[in-house]
């Protein structure tokens, strides 16, 4: 005989753990260090086997640096994700995962192996300590709005309700963000 449990729509079984239902969440992905495409590569890995389902990534965009310009550019994507995990459950994985690809950091915006910002956690607004949810950067970003709108165009910014589309059009970020072919 075959035993089934049904779970209400709300819970979601994830890993053999029972959860409330999954979130959207996009997460920004930077790299000026070492193999950028690799490092790329290998995070998306890490995030879709301990962070929730990838359900759409954005192309990878190659980026002059920002704040101090005198070092390699970047590369910079945006994925968007399923995730079971709470916010500061997500934020601790990120900063493993960050760990795990060796992102050494010496100076403030020097170069980095890893940067993962959890860029929006669904609607919520979420002010702590250790996070800023939305991240607070994203409006003046364009290296973030660009890959953003390829996945996400009309997802509304919960604090300003502006969506994607137009807060790149209204972005003063001058950095040329080039996709990469
Ligand atoms: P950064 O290396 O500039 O991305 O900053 C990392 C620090 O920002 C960590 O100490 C995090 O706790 C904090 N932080 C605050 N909000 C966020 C967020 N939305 N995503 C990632 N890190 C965040």
């Amino acid at each position: 005989m075959e035993f089934r449990i049904r779970l209400p729509e709300l819970f979601c079984l994830y890993r053999g753990r029972i959860f409330t239902a999954m979130v959207r969440v996009f997460l920004g992905l930077g790299t000026n260090d070492g193999d950028r495409e690799e490092l790329l590569k290998a995070a998306m890995g890490e995030i879709g086997a301990r962070c929730g389902r990838l359900v759409a990534v954005s192309a990878v965009y190659e980026t002059a640096a920002w704040g101090l310009t005198d070092q390699p550019d970047f590369l910079n994507m945006v994925v968007e994700l399923e995730t079971p995990l709470a916010p500061t459950e997500l934020l601790d994985v990120l900063q493993d995962i960050e760990a795990d690809l060796q992102r050494v950091r010496v100076v403030r915006w020097g170069p980095r192996t890893m940067d993962l910002d959890l860029l929006f956690y669904g609607d919520e607004v979420i002010e702590t300590e250790r996070l800023t949810v939305p991240h607070p950067r994203i409006a003046e970003r364009r290296f973030v709005l660009v890959p953003l709108v390829e996945i996400a165009a009309d997802f509304v910014h919960p604090v300003n309700g502006k969506t994607i589309v137009e807060l790149l059009e209204e972005c003063p970020d001058t950095l040329e963000v080039r996709k990469l072919a």
